[in-house]
Order: C-alpha cells, then structure tokens, then sequence
C-alpha cells in the first residue's frame, strides 16, 4: 500500500491555533494528569486524537443553520426538518431526538431488556455495555474470529459470526435475550465494517426467534462507504441506497450524532414499532425533555438536520476514508503494527505487538498513549484492558481481546501534515518501544473507570 492523499474536498476559512508545549512541560503535565489522558486540558494537547466524537469541523451551511435555529420550546422549525431529513435518510417512521448516543442507550435499551437477561451484539461499545449492565443484563459480544487477527486482510472485520449467534440464543433460550444489537462501524474492534449480508442474516436470525434487532448507529455513513467499496453488490449503489438497506426492517436504532452526522452534540433514536416509540417519547421527557428538542438546542438541531445530509456525501467520505488508509499506509511503512485494514474513524494501532514486555494487566495501550503524548504532544487512547475494566462479578481485571492504542482523526480537522507528524512520532517510539514501562492502577471508580482512574508507571 503506497501512501496516497485524497485532497479534502473543501477550503479553510477559520483557523484555530494549537499550543506547542517542549518535551519538559508535557513530562510534567502528564504526570500532574496521573498518566490519564481523559485528565490533561486539552490546551496541553497539539494533535487531539482522542476521540472522533463531537469533534468535527462544522460546514459552513451548518454555522448559518446555528444562526437560524428556532429555539421554540415545543415544535421549532428545526425539529420538523431534522424529522424529515432523519425518516428520509434511515427509513424508519418514528425518530426521537436526544442529547448524545448514551442518552440514546439510556433511554432505549431499559425498554428492550425489561425482564431479560442478555443483550448480544457483534460488539458493544462501552457505553453500550455499561447501558445493558444498568439495565440489569449482560452484554454478550460475538464478533467474527477474523477480528481477532490483526494482520489478516479481511473485508469485513466488524461482521457478526451468526453460527456463534445462533449457538448463543439456543444455550441461553431466545426468551431471555431482549435486543440483538449490530454496531456499525464495529468501533471497538478497530472501526471495522460490517457488510449489508451480515445485517441482514443478522436480523433475521433475530427475527426468526423474536428478538428485537437494534444498530446502534454511530457511523453508519462510513460503514456505508466500506460497503461500497468492497461488497460487490452495492459498488454501483449510492450511499443513500446502501444506508436504506443497512436499516431495512431493523426495530431500533440508537445513534450518537457527534460522529457521522458532523456535530458536536446530539443523539437520535429511531424505531419501527409504535408501542415502543411511546415509551421511548415518555422516557426522553423524563430523562431529555419535550419530545421536540430532545434535549438539544434548537441551533445544535439545526446544524444535525444539515450534517446528516453532508454526513452522506460521497465525496467527502472518500476523503474522509482516504486519510485513515493515508496515515495506515505511513505506518505500514515504518513496521508500526495495526489493525488491518484500517477502519473508518481511526487508526488502531497494535500495542500488545508493539510492546510484547508488557501484559494486559500493566496496560500496553495506556502506556502507548502516554509515549505519544510525551513524543509530540498527541493525544490518544486505550481500546485494551484498561478500558474493559473488571468483571463485574468476580471484580478481577478483564483481559481484552485487542490491547489498541487509538488514533481517532477527527472529521475535516486536520490535514496531511498532521497525519505526518503522527506517523512519524510512532516510528521513533518503535526505536525505543523495549524502553517503555507498563501502568497500575492506584485509584479507579466502579463503572467506565477508564475515564477517571489514576494510574502510577512501573
Ligand atoms: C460514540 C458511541 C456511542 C455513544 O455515543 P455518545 O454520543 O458518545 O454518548 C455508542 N456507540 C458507539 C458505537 C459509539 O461510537
């Protein structure tokens, strides 16, 4: 793979400066953070790359749609052009707002799991995990083997393994298991993509034993893309087209706005079945407020109703996929270790590869993201053990499948030079990666621990 960049299909037209700290002063700013990334301010941050989430650069059709959202209380203007612009693009009939994916999760999923055991997903996310678990089931994940293979090209690394599936529902009986949830992209095993086939063999295995089937939804658009790509029946098809197909009969979806659509905040719910939709509309009153804002503003609504639109865009999402097979190819290159092929939103890079002294319970990924941070000032994060966190019932460490260290890029943020600075920074970490110590854990809370725990070098 030779490194080629696709041009961004757009202009600059507002800057924001980014502050360069010396080698010195992020010593000391990492070590004030408690070797946690979530703890350094970002104005100690050069390149951001830990997450893609709420963190795109706006179009400026959405800066003028924030000029022009209606900020009514009950039926703004905004919420009946994101309704429409939601039932155009997804096909479902009943969307709700609500303020991010996790809200969505919150609001959704006790619905789907009351009174049952298991939620079971080719992936959950961590928020949809801790989502299921508070709603008193266990989250299940049956990914395809071919994502456990970091090296080994597979198509789509973010398939379901529907024999395992099927296996799982007749073990644990179809009548304790409340949703069947398909994430796309697979965001926790590296942004891999899931194709239209599996979706459908997916759902209708749900169906066949009367189980609800959800995606939850974050990058439907990139997934999409991916499908275009490489699965042959859809390379003549419009992205448009592929995404009605990824949500053709699905009962539910739950989505964070922050990623494909292009916002900076924002969550959709959208379901088939109207009793469903009536608990989710009480449950968002409770939790979001009025049904028409969903707890938005009507200017951040204004700005998704237009993100979902530029969000599908084919053009820029060749450009958007291009800088993560851009930045892949650079590390190829210098022998840097990787999930591959890259997926949609990041670069998931192989710490347990490229640090094999260190074991699962000292963190690989979290030292890796701290040597970043040390190298050149960039900011990424631990998708290993770290973020697992422990067993909820025997409380002992969890040890990962993938120990990754993510280099999440930001959408139409940051240029080729940056995704230099990047590859780079990890080729000279590799010079020296037998020098580098692994982590413990000195204070950590409960339930999404990754996000506040404390940790000491070895
Ligand atoms: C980001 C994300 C969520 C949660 O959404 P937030 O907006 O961060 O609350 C859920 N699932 C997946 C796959 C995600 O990427």
């Amino acid at each position: 793979m030779k490194p080629i960049y696709i041009p961004e299909p757009f202009r600059i037209k507002s800057v924001e400066p980014l502050r360069i700290l010396t080698r010195e002063e992020r010593e000391q700013k990492i070590a004030e953070a408690n070797y946690n990334v979530f703890s350094l301010a970002a104005r100690d941050v050069c390149i951001d790359l830990l997450t893609d989430s709420g963190t795109g650069a706006m179009s400026t059709a959405q800066w003028a749609g924030v000029m022009m959202g209606d900020e009514s209380y009950a039926g703004a203007d905004c919420y009946y052009k994101v309704q429409q612009a939601a039932k155009k693009i997804f096909g479902l009939p009943h969307v709700q707002l609500v303020h991010q994916g996790r809200a969505a999760e919150k609001v959704l999923l006790p619905i789907l799991l009351e009174g049952k055991k298991y939620a079971i997903a080719n992936m959950h996310f961590d928020t949809t995990r801790a989502h299921v678990e508070l709603a008193g089931a266990r989250a299940i994940d049956c990914v395809v083997p071919e994502a456990l293979d970091t090296t080994a090209y597979f198509d789509f690394k973010g398939n379901m393994d529907c024999e395992k599936l099927e296996a799982y529902i007749r073990d644990l009986g179809a009548e304790n298991i409340g949703v069947i949830i398909m994430t796309i992209t697979n965001n926790s095993a590296g942004g891999q993509p899931v194709s239209v086939e599996n979706i459908r063999r997916t759902r209708e295995i749900a169906h066949r034993y009367g189980i609800k089937f959800m995606i939850d939804a974050a990058r439907f658009a990139e997934n999409s893309y991916f499908v275009k790509q490489r699965e042959p029946k859809f390379k003549d098809s419009s992205i448009a087209e592929i995404v009605r197909a990824t949500f053709e009969d699905a009962d539910c979806f739950a989505m964070s706005s922050k990623k494909d659509a292009i916002v900076n905040m924002g969550g959709l719910i959208g379901c088939r079945d109207k009793n469903i939709f009536e608990l989710v509309k009480q449950r968002t009153i409770s939790f979001e407020g009025f049904i028409t804002y969903g707890g938005m503003s009507g200017r951040d609504i204004e700005a998704l109703a237009q993100g979902l639109i530029e969000g599908i865009d084919e053009n820029y999402l060749k450009y958007r996929i291009g800088q993560m097979e851009y930045l892949a190819a650079r590390l190829e290159e210098g022998g840097i270790p990787f999930q591959s092929p890259v997926g949609g939103h990041a670069v998931f890079v192989d710490a347990k590869k490229l640090l094999p002294h260190i074991p699962y319970y000292e963190f690989p990924a979290q030292a890796l993201a701290v040597e970043l941070y040390r190298e050149a000032g960039i900011r990424a994060c631990d998708i290993g053990s770290f973020m697992l966190g422990n067993d909820p019932e025997t409380g002992k460490q969890l040890e990962a499948d993938f120990e990754f260290t993510r280099l999440a890029i930001p959408r139409r943020v940051y240029t080729q030079s940056h995704l230099d600075v990047i590859a780079d920074a990890l080729i000279n970490i590799k010079e020296r990666a037998d020098e580098i110590k692994g982590y413990k854990i000195v204070e950590e809370p409960p339930i999404l621990r990754h996000f506040t725990a404390k940790l000491r070098p070895l």
